[in-house]
């Protein structure tokens, strides 16, 4: 099995059947090593191709090179590469002689993921900063929302506001927008805008999303675009695919050529779902189906809580949210925290004559910030938006939208 690994998650499974070597003793296999250590794994060996350039040993681990060890010994290993991408054709060529029983390969994410854990935190710190988020020690998955990452995990790019499905307590307040598009001049220049700060990289997964993007007039060469300027990203085109059959080959071709990855919700409406895999496959296209919503998994909902009030504390609502440091939003040349503050103070307001405040503390200005730290500690810290989050409901039957604000505050 050769395959690419992306979550922590993935790795540890993978460690529970599989004692890993690795393949390199860079700074990668270096932070692996240490992931692993602080869960209680141990690495078997590490694997160079040569002694010369390498350290004898890593964490405790002998460095050894790969044509010294007997085939035989291989054959049954699971080899985890750490190297980037860079490297990968000459790695392919060493690895490629000898028999491991997997070959992972780590991918950004996974990096991103491990030194992100990796990473030394302080409650204390995090507490008197923040004015009180009540952490207490070992809530890791809350302390980690104010750690600055080396990368951006995911960011959305929104081409339009409005969708055509409209579901119930959409959480980009789609179903309640009114009908507009971002020109391909306003996109193309924020997503040209965000590879000059981030030098092309550093962002991981990029979404390209509305509401719903096989609207959008300009999409294609919104997506060609977005490939130019991120060589490296995985982009994903999040579609309820209503309208993905009807594309056409130049669609097919755009995607195919730039490795878009289609992401389609499953609704429980009158689609053949099975065609649209069908089609992607056959025009050698990635498609999966959007997280939580599997093979067989018919999409449910959520309500994003609304406190209307916005007296919500914003070190906590931000530290129990789903999405902070993780879901960043550009629109119209500013950089947002969340979906949740770049629509809701202008769909919500708008639709329920409401005022949700935001702030300057709540954005960055694309075109006036430069530094690509600037934004990883801005994304790793509570917004004064965060004021008006009240966390999730729990997931509901999916259905379409009424229309009334009870779609989004508590009953
Ligand atoms: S399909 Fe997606 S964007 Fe459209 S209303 Fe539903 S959740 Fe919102
Ligand atoms: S405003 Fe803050 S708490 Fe609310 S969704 Fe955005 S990041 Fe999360």
């Amino acid at each position: 099995m050769t395959k690419e690994i992306y979550t922590t998650d993935e790795l540890q499974q993978i460690c529970k059947l599989n004692q890993l070597s690795l393949f390199g003793a860079g700074d990668i296999a270096r932070s692996v090593i240490k992931y692993l250590a602080n869960n209680d794994i141990r690495v078997k060996s590490v694997f160079v191709s040569n002694l010369k350039d390498n350290p004898p040993e890593l964490l405790g681990i002998k460095v050894v090179k790969i044509s010294d060890v007997p085939v035989e010994i291989i054959k049954e290993q699971t080899l985890l590469v750490c190297a980037t991408k860079l490297w990968r054709n000459e790695i392919e060529d060493i690895i490629g002689s000898y028999t491991f029983k997997n070959i992972l390969w780590s991918s950004e994410s996974l990096i991103s993921d491990i030194r992100y854990k990796n990473a030394d935190f302080d409650v204390d710190t995090i507490n008197s900063s923040w004015g009180n988020s009540r952490l207490i020690q070992g809530e890791t998955d809350r302390i980690l929302r104010f750690v600055p990452r080396p990368c951006l995990e995911y960011l959305i790019f929104n081409i339009l506001d409005h969708c055509n499905l409209r579901c119930k307590g959409c959480d980009h307040f789609a179903c309640i927008a009114d009908e507009k598009f971002y020109s391909y001049e306003s996109v193309a220049s924020d997503i040209r805008r965000m590879a000059e700060i981030f030098d092309g990289d550093y962002i991981m997964k990029i979404a390209i999303m509305g509401g719903e993007p096989l609207l959008h007039p300009e999409l294609l060469e919104i997506l060609k675009e977005t490939r130019k300027n991120f060589p490296f990203a995985t982009i994903r085109l999040t579609t309820n695919g209503i309208l993905l059959l009807k594309q056409n080959e130049e669609f097919w071709r755009i995607c195919r050529e730039n490795d878009i990855t289609i992401v389609n919700t499953k609704y429980p409406i009158n689609l053949n779902y099975e065609a649209m895999k069908k089609k992607a496959g056959s025009e050698n296209v990635r498609f999966q189906y959007f997280k939580g919503s599997g093979e067989d998994v018919i999409k449910h909902s959520f309500k994003k809580i609304i406190n209307l009030n916005g007296d919500s504390n914003p070190a906590d609502s931000f530290s129990r949210c789903h999405i902070s440091n993780y879901g960043n939003f550009v629109l119209e040349g500013k950089f947002y925290g969340c979906p949740f503050s770049a629509q809701s103070f202008r769909i919500f307001n708008k639709k329920f004559n409401r005022n949700l405040r935001i702030t300057e503390e709540d954005y960055l200005d694309i075109y006036k910030v430069n530094d690509k730290n600037e934004f990883f500690q801005f994304a790793a810290r509570p917004k004064f938006y965060c004021r008006y989050c009240k966390g999730l409901s729990p997931m509901f039957p999916w259905s379409r939208s009424e229309g009334k604000m009870t779609e989004w505050i508590e009953e």
